[in-house]
């Protein structure tokens, strides 16, 4: 059986980010992992019942998604929401999802407080970036996912290629 991958749903070209836009990735492989039937979509703030178009959101106090995990730091909105346990959920979600279809993979989008895994912001909303990982991201790695940044794809088509 062909390894599976968790991938953003923003990254497949759907409307969900905070800012109510996507962000295609594009790439040979998305349409040839596609149709392999490789591909399992999801947006795991949407899955946790957030809306779209929703305030922009970061991890507090500098800290990252394993922070969050561990209850030692929050997420919280621009305008001043705490959305940690929306955030939670999320990762939950997409643990779930990824377990229940045997992913092996993940391919997130960069930067996003959830999907985020090579770089995040620093939860001073100033475009301070830091690396680490956003929540779902840490959470997938902790369920033994090996999750990939979208800047990574070719990485992960190497690493495809060399086991399936
Ligand atoms: S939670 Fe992930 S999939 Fe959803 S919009 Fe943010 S980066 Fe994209």
């Amino acid at each position: 059986m062909v390894s599976k991958i968790l991938v953003s749903a923003c990254l497949m070209g759907h409307a969900v980010r905070y800012d109510g836009r996507a962000k295609p990735l594009v790439h040979p492989a998305i349409g040839r992992w596609m149709q392999e039937g490789r591909l399992v979509t999801i947006c795991p703030e949407m899955s946790a019942g957030m809306p779209v178009p929703r305030p922009p959101a970061e991890i507090a106090d500098a800290a990252g998604g394993e922070d969050v995990l561990a209850g030692k730091a929050r997420v919280m909105e621009l305008t001043g929401g705490d959305v940690t346990d929306e955030f939670l959920q999320a990762a939950d979600d997409a643990v779930r999802l990824a377990v229940a279809n045997g992913c092996r993979y993940a391919l997130l989008i960069d930067g996003s407080p959830s999907c985020g895994s090579g770089f995040i912001y620093d939860g001073s909303f100033s475009g301070n970036r830091r690396a680490g990982s956003g929540v779902t991201a840490a959470a997938l790695r902790q369920a033994g996912v090996e999750v990939f940044s979208d800047r990574d794809i070719d990485r992960l088509v190497e690493q495809i290629g060399r086991t399936d």
